[in-house]
């Protein structure tokens, strides 16, 4: 889907770019261009809905399982897309709207909803013996504790801290 929608809008500027040889000063919106933009909406509109079907599975999921409570970290996303990798992934809307739909699917179904501290170390904690490490790069999937020497990657350690933090709060 992505990639129709790149090829669409490469086509429409290549439109464009053609009025802009020919000498226009101001850009016509022809038959094709004014349909080819609809068909860019379509497909625009389509990825939206295919996201937001996945979120309410994935959330309806997490909630069918009745856990006695959901923790989730108050992610800087926008600290997050600025490195390259993640850009694709993680997008700011997407994340919050995930939040937006497990927060009241969570208070319909009697589930306590923790949001951790913004500072909380959930990465750089170490799950087994609590050592915090200085820095991890974001492109750092699994990393060795100095203090305990236990191997971790990085996403289940996160969310065993997050549990921790979520059991006594
Ligand atoms: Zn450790």
């Amino acid at each position: 889907m992505n990639k129709k929608l790149k090829r669409l809008q490469r086509k429409l500027s290549r439109k464009y770019e053609k009025q802009k040889e020919g000498g226009v000063n101001r850009y016509k919106k022809t038959k094709n261009i004014i349909k080819l933009e609809c068909l860019i909406r379509k497909v625009h509109k389509k990825i939206k809905d295919i996201r937001t079907n996945y979120l309410h599975q994935e959330t309806a999921k997490l909630v069918k399982a009745k856990p006695e409570f959901v923790c989730m970290e108050n992610l800087n996303i926008k600290g997050m897309v600025k490195n390259h990798k993640l850009a694709k992934s993680i997008q700011e809307q997407t994340f919050s709207e995930f939040r937006r739909i497990i927060e009241y699917k969570c208070k319909w179904n009697n589930i306590r909803f923790i949001v951790a501290d913004k500072y909380y170390p959930s990465s750089k904690t170490c799950s087994e013996c609590g050592y915090i490490l200085d820095k991890l790069s974001l492109s750092t999937r699994k990393w060795i504790c100095p203090e305990c020497g236990v191997i971790h990657d990085r996403d289940v350690n996160a969310a065993i801290n997050l549990m921790k933090y979520g059991k006594s709060a």
